[in-house]
């Protein structure tokens, strides 16, 4: 803790009583962790990246010839997810994600297209997930006609299980996440503003909602509703900015006890087999 500490106000990174981007935070203290005990401790890192890291690798679709190419790998500890004035839940934006239309233009080097430039499609493949899912949604866009920075407000419907299953390179285990933490955002701008967060702990009663030292029980309904109003009759409304997902991990562990026992059964086979002369 010391050394983060020291990282965050010696470093400058980040002022003391100044309000900073919770998603930058998060980002920084993973680096930051990552950096102190990753120098010194392999198996610390092999443990991290189990966690945090998701690895995904985006394919892209030349718009002329239709070759698929895949472009270089891409490793993060959380995602970003734009959101559009039109998405009405986060599923909906997660797909816009995935099936993301760049139109940048690429040099296209198949037959066809000998190296011109070409328009492609771009779409995301989930290479290998993590257990611990972070995902931001990006509600602070830049709104191109106004010219300006703006928050998207609207109510968004959060589920409870995110299923990315279908978004994997490869499907053959099922890859669900179940919703363990939401940070809602008071303002205009992540710098500024007030964070509350909504979080799934241990035992009966476990979701609360935590605004600075103040705890309180919710219900299911007020842990996944966006906007978020706090109790009390309060008016201010709060916008979903961090959502926290944690794998679940019952398919893996099926898959592997299913593997394992094809193993044993094709092991008993060749024990079995009188030996060839
Ligand atoms: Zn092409």
């Amino acid at each position: 803790m010391k050394d983060l500490k020291r990282a965050a106000f010696v470093e400058q990174e980040f002022q003391p009583y100044a309000q900073a981007d919770a998603s930058a935070f998060v980002e920084w203290l993973l680096r930051k962790l990552f950096e102190i005990h990753g120098n010194v401790n392999f198996e610390w890192i092999t443990q991290f990246e189990a966690l945090f890291r998701i690895l995904t690798v985006p394919f892209d679709t030349c718009r002329v010839c239709a070759i698929v190419n895949e472009a270089a790998v891409e490793a993060a500890t959380g995602l970003t997810i734009n959101v559009r004035p039109n998405d009405n839940t986060v599923d909906e934006a997660f797909q816009n994600f995935i099936e993301n239309d760049t139109d940048a233009e690429y040099q296209c080097r198949s037959k066809t297209c000998k190296g011109a430039n070409r328009f492609k499609e771009r779409r995301w493949a989930v290479r290998a997930a993590p257990r611990i899912l972070r995902v931001t949604l990006n509600i602070f866009a830049y709104d191109v006609n106004a010219q300006y920075v703006r928050k998207i407000m609207h109510a968004l419907t959060i589920g409870e299980i995110l299923d990315l299953t279908q978004y994997q390179e490869c499907t053959v285990v099922p890859l669900r996440y179940r919703l363990s933490a939401v940070i809602p955002h008071r303002g205009n701008s992540a710098d500024a503003g007030h964070y509350i967060a909504n979080v799934r702990s241990q035992g009966p009663n476990p979701l609360y909602n935590i605004n600075d030292t103040r705890v309180e029980s919710i219900s299911g309904a007020q842990f996944t509703s966006n906007p978020h109003l706090l109790r009390g009759g309060q008016s201010a409304r709060f916008q979903a900015y961090i959502l926290t997902y944690i794998r679940d991990e019952a398919p893996l562990e099926q898959h592997l006890e299913s593997t394992n026992k094809m193993v044993a059964t094709d092991l008993k086979i060749d024990r079995g087999k009188k030996p060839v002369v």
